[in-house]
Parts: C-alpha cells; structure tokens; sequence
C-alpha cells in the first residue's frame, strides 16, 4: 500500500508588526516569516475514516488536532478519499510560537494532494489551509513569506540566506490568544520597516537581516512571563548577537552566520537549558522536496 511521508517544518518570524485591533477582535499584523530546517514528520496512508496518532501525550489525537480537521476538510471535499491515517512523529515543541500544529494541517494537505493526485494548485491549497489557521497557508508555502491580515494573506518574497538558527524553549507554553489580548499597541516605541526588511532580502544583505530582527509581541509576553525576558538576556550574555522570540513565544531563537559557531553556542545553552535545537534557514529547493511517497 501507498504511503506519503512529509516533513512539516517549523517557522520563526525575522519579523513581527502589530499594526491595529479589529473589529472582529483579530489584530491585523505585518510579519516575515521564515521556515526552518526543524520539522515533524507526518506519514498519511489511506484508511477508514479519519486516525491521527502521535508521540506526544499532549497534542490531541481526534478532532481537536489541527492535522484531523484539515483531512476532515479534504475527505469531505474529495470523494476520492476513503479516509485516512495520520501518524506525526512530534519533533516541534508544542504551544512554542514555532507553528507546530499549523505545519502539521499544511503536511497533510500536501500529502493528500499527492497520495490521492487530487491536482490541488497552489491556490486551491492556500484557500483551504485559510480556514484551518492563520499560519496554515505560509505553512503549505515558503521558505520566506510576507504575511499580512490575520496573518494568512501571504507572498513568497525573496528567500532568507543560510542561517543558522539556535532555539530555545522554556519549559512552560504560551497561548497565543493570552498574548494578543495582553498587548498594548500604544506602548510600542519601534515599530520595524518590513520594506526595508524585503529589500535587504533581495539584495542578501545578510547584516541587515541578522541586525534588525523585531518582534512586537515580545513586549506583552515578556509581561505576562518574564522568564522569557530573561531568557532573551542570557541568551545574549552567552555570546548571541541577534536573538529574538519566535511568534507568540514562548521560544527564544539566536542567528548565526556559520554552523560551527551555531554549533558552539549550541553546547553552551545546553549547559544551562533542557530544550535547545539546532536548525538552518531553508530554501525553496529543500521546501519543495518535502513531500516523498513511500
Ligand atoms: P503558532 O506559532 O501558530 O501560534 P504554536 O507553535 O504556538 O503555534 P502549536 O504547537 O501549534 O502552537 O500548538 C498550539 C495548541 O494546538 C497546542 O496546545 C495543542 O493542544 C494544539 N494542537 C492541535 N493540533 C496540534 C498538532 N498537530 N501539533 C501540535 N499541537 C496541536
């Protein structure tokens, strides 16, 4: 029997602008996001109904799991799917501002598309990843997208360079939704220039990039946990240079030009932190060779 294999990789945000609260209480945002070489794998093969399995006790297995609603959405749309079973070997840390379960809902709309040659476009793709999350359609594209909106109104802009990214996570989650709700919009002193941003991306301008990382949401979760402040802190009095939280937080990710010296603070941190990863900035070859059958 056919299987399809994906890997569903994690993101950071190089950049993060609040722009204004909404009247449908959403925040509209303005934000680069990059994906990253750490990733869960996700195997889809054909089956009765729908089965989501995972190795993490605290990810959901049936309906509240975002991989499960996103088949859901295809098997009603396809009658070509007679159902389907999902197993994801969690290598993201979860509620970790690293879009995890987004990624997981893109892995499997990438793999149905193949396993059952539904011929989905990019477009049809996006449509539907838009009513799973707000993070689901820059999943599904990539590596380096401009998001705006709620965040799902996405353009794949020039790719990142190689970097090499350190992460760490505390050993606590945040929920994004405590997070908006914390934010004081008034309070926010520098704002980034995401146009300035996308150029210094067209041009490689690797000093640009590494120096003006911004997240304005690091403002409110810092309030909410200050054990994420510090983290930042000591990330930098470890020897990082260009460290900045990741989404909502509450993971705290340092750049680095070359693997060796990522390498290096890799062992530092894993002195003084339990949950410390190693991964690279992607590119579009290595986005497009995601999705492998078996
Ligand atoms: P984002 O960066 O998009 O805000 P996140 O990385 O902070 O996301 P996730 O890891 O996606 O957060 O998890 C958020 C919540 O979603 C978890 O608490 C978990 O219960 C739930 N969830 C549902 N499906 C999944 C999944 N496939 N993987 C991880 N979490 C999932």
């Amino acid at each position: 029997m056919q299987q399809i294999f994906v890997k569903a990789f994690a993101k950071i945000n190089l950049v993060l602008d609040v722009l204004k609260k909404r009247e449908d209480g959403y925040h509209e945002v303005e934000m680069i996001m990059q994906a990253i070489s750490l990733h869960d794998e996700v195997i889809i093969k054909p089956g009765k109904g729908i089965k989501v399995v995972t190795n993490h006790p605290l990810v959901p297995n049936g309906e509240k799991n975002l991989a499960y609603k996103a088949a859901q959405l295809l098997v009603n749309k396809y009658s070509v799917i007679p159902g389907v079973e999902i197993y994801i070997d969690k290598k993201i840390p979860i509620a970790a501002g690293l879009a995890g379960g987004s990624s997981n809902a893109a892995a499997v709309i990438l793999g149905l598309n193949e396993l059952f040659t539904l011929n989905m476009d990019m477009e049809e793709m996006l449509t539907i990843s838009g009513q799973l999350g707000s993070d689901v359609p820059f999943c599904i594209s990539g590596p380096t997208v401009l998001a705006w909106g709620r965040g799902e109104l996405i353009k794949e802009i020039s790719e990142c360079p190689l970097l090499w990214v350190v992460l760490v996570k505390p050993e606590f989650g945040v929920q994004t939704a405590d997070v908006y709700r914390n934010l004081n919009l008034k309070e926010i002193v520098k704002h980034p220039h995401i146009s300035e941003y996308i150029k210094a991306l067209n041009i490689k301008d690797v000093n640009y990039v590494i120096n003006n990382l911004n997240n304005i949401l690091e403002q409110s979760t810092f309030k909410l946990y200050p054990e994420v402040k510090k983290l930042k802190e000591s990330l930098q009095l470890l020897g990082a240079n260009h460290v900045l939280m990741s989404g909502s937080g509450p993971t705290v990710f340092a750049l680095f030009k070359s693997r060796e010296e990522a390498l290096n603070f890799t062992r530092q941190a894993k002195k003084y932190y339990n949950q410390v990863y190693i991964a690279h900035t992607l590119s579009k070859q290595e986005i497009n060779e995601r999705v492998k059958l078996l």
